[in-house]
């Protein structure tokens, strides 16, 4: 079974559980465990900040993240196909206490335009305040899309004129940097608060990094024990991250070459469900037309390719460590068959 739904599904390698076997822990509560301090401060310095506080998932880094820019009552500004506005349950209100406005985009494209029209910084005693602006890089339901770093520098500056927080859930941070060559830390330092995952293409089993000023974590640390996510000896999982970094980052670039593969498989056979060149690294957004996509993927998933019905007429399809390009080529062909039949 190829399985395309998602870069979480991959296995911890042999290597990297060697490495979680390993690795020195402690209590991670009293901040001693030196695997976890480890992570953090890589993590921190690779992105041009302070500290870092490693969590249970790029969602709780999240949350930490804008709420450590946003108080309750005020909002975040993000766009519609963020995932911190579809995919973390409402925390952000449900948890946090803060409200959401959204911009459009294509895409997920950040576009300074949308952002300036709808921000409302000190909107005084009628109206919600904006607090922070969240951006993604790379776009999750966009299809993997990059944002260019002159965009996201003009939004921070926006930002910046206005007073109001910048956090940038980069839970796919890594592929943009190796798509592009643009350095992490040059991402990171436009950002008061950047999140981080390990569990996607990287391949760790678990765990997200945020990092921000060391005033900020320190702040973060007291939010997260709130919400249930102080952990102890958490080093174990922190070896997974360290591991990915020393030996996943580099492999990233495969993933975008087997994404590649797997859109010009599909855009063969029906040509208006995808643009090949459209996909800048692991996701591949695929537009069914009028045929609903929840029976597409079933139908790919019996016959040995498994991916996701994210919309009424949108599949996605993600590579990642554990499939090949052939393997990501031969799922396309699949994929388009079905679409053309
Ligand atoms: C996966 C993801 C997250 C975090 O997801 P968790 O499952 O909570 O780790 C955050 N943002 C984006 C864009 C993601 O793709």
């Amino acid at each position: 079974m190829i399985d395309l739904r998602s870069d979480t599904v991959t296995k911890p390698s042999p290597g990297m559980r060697q490495a979680m076997l390993a690795a020195p822990v402690g209590d991670d509560v009293y901040a001693e465990d030196p695997t976890v301090i480890e992570l953090e401060q890589r993590v921190a310095q690779l992105l041009g900040h302070e500290a870092g506080l490693f969590c249970v998932s790029g969602s709780m880094c999240n949350i930490l993240g804008v709420r450590l820019l946003v108080e309750p009552g005020q909002e975040v500004v993000c766009d519609i196909q963020a995932h911190i506005a579809r995919a973390e349950m409402g925390a952000h209100g449900a948890v946090s206490g803060l409200t959401m406005r959204t911009f459009p985009s294509s895409r997920g494209r950040l576009q300074l335009a949308e952002v300036a029209k709808i921000i409302a910084p000190s909107a005084g005693p009628y109206l919600v305040s904006t607090a922070a602006v969240a951006v993604e890089n790379t776009h999750n339901f966009g299809g993997g899309t990059i944002q260019p770093i002159e965009e996201l520098t003009a939004v921070g500056q926006l930002c910046r004129d206005h007073g109001i927080g910048y956090h940038l859930d980069g839970a796919r941070l890594w592929n943009a940097h190796v798509a592009t060559g643009v350095a992490l830390e040059a991402y990171g330092r436009l950002f008061d608060t950047v999140s981080v995952c390990f569990s996607k293409g990287l391949g760790a089993p678990v765990g997200s990094v945020l990092v921000s000023t060391a005033e900020n974590i320190a702040r973060a640390r007291v939010l997260r024990k709130r919400l249930g996510g102080g952990w102890r000896q958490a080093g174990v999982l922190a070896a997974a991250c360290l591991y990915a970094l020393d030996h996943h980052l580099q492999w990233l670039a495969d993933d975008h070459v087997a994404a590649r593969a797997f859109a010009e498989a599909v855009a063969a056979c029906v040509p208006a469900a995808v643009e090949p060149d459209a996909v800048e690294t692991n996701v591949v957004v695929i537009d069914t037309g009028a045929a609903p996509a929840a029976p597409i993927a079933v139908a790919a998933a019996e016959r040995g390719a498994r991916v996701s019905a994210l919309g009424p007429h949108m599949i996605r399809a993600v590579t990642h460590l554990d499939v090949t390009a052939e393997d990501c080529e031969w799922a396309g062909q699949l994929v388009g068959k079905l679409l053309s039949g």
